[in-house]
């Protein structure tokens, strides 16, 4: 039977509990631990799709077409394993399959309440992930101890250790410590409420995750220790980090895991040098390379969460540190007409939905064509691309997307022809895995390596079937389509160092050790254009001021 580890947050969201649960997740999968996790959300939609970036940041898909938390990211690139749908479990859809079950009939008679039916659903959800192939289950519960939401969720894992028996659960409370400055010190204060508060619901933590900027010294841990209830060596310190990757070596010289896996008597040596290997990989990249990412949700970073880590992922094969300039979509065409867009060595136009800031992308498209400049699209990314070129190239002058322009004469992205002229969109995406077939000697069958390669999907609007004899004969390639050639999923341009469109989300399936081969191309392209300008061009003399698009 599995065991199972339950990670609660207390005093403030976003400490990182996420990262905390991947960073365990891989220890004990270097263990030799098959390990999976989960995340419990609060909240009442079904799942985050429906949610603005802004309130969410982004949404991660998985192969089977989850649109989830953007912490089942994190999972999956800390543990390296695909998780599913079934990984992620909100408040309202919960709800969703009790009200479902009451209408069938299914407790005929009885009252249905919060517990135990909404408890044992949640339970349901734990088990559904605790399958014969797993040794280890992580559930992350989201939102901090002392939410009125979250109650249902502490009482299902309070419940949960009697399901499974005492010595196959442990509960880690992640908490902040904060440096007060007039007092010129750590305080403790915080987590001894939030611990109390966890405990009012009878849950005892077996171990206290402490976020600091600064380490903690060992009296305050001893002090934690005795107030908390917790052992000593239970008070295990995550301080800032200079990078996520390096959480697990810190949580494991704090002893996290080993400590976790005497509670649960999980036996299992512990082999760190592929993580010690990325680590090492991720102080190394230092070769400067800097990507313009051209978004609308460019201020909130976490909306495009999976686009940073998977160019971060590239440049650490490279040895390259990436600068990420975040440039507002809709100052594109200031900032080019201000020459602005210069010192950029590669561009990245992400995914989104509606019609703000799409103009900006396709200035940018069309100048990284014109320019050599090389560029990665990535699905909104790809759409933008193929009008720019049908406007620019082609000279189909108003040619765009029926989703920004419903009466465009030259609709290159359109809907699939099936669901044309349908009201309702709901359920109409293409999300998750599909398989594309890459033309040979293509660039991007370059990249891959394979001819047939398969990528997460989450868009509603495709290149549009009808245009492309058109575009190809002005030299645009779609270089790769769905297997019975309908779809087109990838495009290139001939001649150009990198200008890749994709019209699935690759950014999903980057690692830290397994970079993704589309952003690896382009963060090569990228400084193969940056050498080559600085070899042409005399370096700026010492103390210069870099230029910035962000201030
Ligand atoms: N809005 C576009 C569509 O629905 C692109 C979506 C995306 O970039 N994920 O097709």
């Amino acid at each position: 039977m599995p065991k199972h580890i339950f990670v609660t947050g207390g005093v403030a969201s976003s400490l990182g509990k996420g990262l905390t649960a991947s960073s365990l997740g891989r220890l004990l999968k270097l263990r030799g631990l098959r390990v999976t996790l989960q995340k419990l959300d609060p909240y009442i939609n079904i799942d985050p799709g429906t949610m603005n970036p802004f309130e969410h940041g982004e949404v991660f898909v998985t192969d089977d077409g989850g649109e989830t938390d953007l912490d089942l990211g994190h999972y999956e690139r800390f543990i390296d394993e695909n998780l599913s749908r079934n990984s992620n479990a909100t408040t309202g859809s919960i709800y969703q399959a009790v009200l479902a079950a009451e209408r069938r009939g299914d407790y005929l008679g009885k009252t249905v309440q919060v517990i135990p039916h909404i408890t044992d659903e949640i339970k349901r959800r734990i088990e559904r992930v605790a399958r014969n192939d797993v040794d280890v289950v992580i559930t992350e519960v989201g939102g901090t101890v002392g939410d009125i939401e979250i109650l249902p969720f502490l009482e299902a894992i309070r419940q949960f250790r009697n399901l499974v028996g005492r010595d196959n659960v442990c509960y880690i409370h992640v908490t902040l410590v904060p440096f007060i400055g007039p007092a010129g010190e750590q305080k403790t204060k915080p987590t001894q409420h939030s611990v109390t508060e966890l405990r009012s619901r009878g849950i005892q933590p077996d171990v206290i995750v402490c976020r600091s900027d600064d380490p903690l010294s060992p009296e305050l841990k001893r002090k934690i220790s005795a107030l908390c209830d917790v052992d000593e060596r239970a008070v295990v310190n995550a301080a800032d980090a200079k990078n996520i990757y390096q959480l697990p070596l810190i949580l494991h010289d704090e002893g996290l895991d080993d400590y976790v896996c005497d509670l649960m008597r999980i036996e299992g040596e512990l082999d760190l040098t592929t993580w010690e290997a990325v680590v090492e990989k991720v102080d190394a990249a230092t070769r400067p390379v800097r990507i313009g990412l051209i978004g609308k949700y460019i201020k909130l970073p976490d909306a495009y969460l999976s686009v940073v880590e998977s160019l971060k992922h590239a440049g650490f094969h490279h040895g390259a540190k990436v600068e990420i300039v975040w440039i507002q979509s809709e100052n594109v065409e200031g900032l080019l007409a201000a020459g602005e867009l210069s010192q950029l060595d590669g561009i990245v136009l992400p995914g989104g939905f509606g019609s703000r800031g799409v103009e900006g992308k396709i200035a940018a498209a069309r100048y990284s064509r014109e320019e050599g400049v090389p560029c990665l699209g990535l699905c909104l990314g790809l759409q933008t691309m193929a009008i720019e070129f049908a406007r620019n190239v082609v000279g189909l002058a108003d040619a765009n997307s029926t989703e920004f322009d419903p009466t465009t004469q030259y609709p290159i992205i359109d809907l699939m022809l099936e669901q044309r002229g349908i009201e309702d969109k709901g359920g109409t995406m293409r999300l998750g895995a599909y398989y594309a077939v890459l033309a040979s000697g293509s660039q991007v069958a370059e990249a891959y390596g394979e001819p047939v390669v398969s990528e997460r999907h989450r868009h509603r609007y495709e290149f549009n079937e009808e245009y492309r004899e058109q575009l190809e004969t002005a030299g645009l390639w779609c270089s790769g389509t769905s297997p019975d050639k309908r779809l087109v999923e990838f495009i290139e341009l001939p001649g150009h160092p990198f200008w890749v469109g994709t019209q699935a989300h690759p950014e999903f399936k980057s690692r830290p050790d397994r970079p993704h081969p589309l952003f690896r191309d382009l963060i090569a392209a990228a400084l193969t254009r940056r050498e080559a300008t600085n070899a042409a061009t005399p370096a700026p003399a010492a103390g210069t001021p870099e230029p910035s698009l962000t201030s």
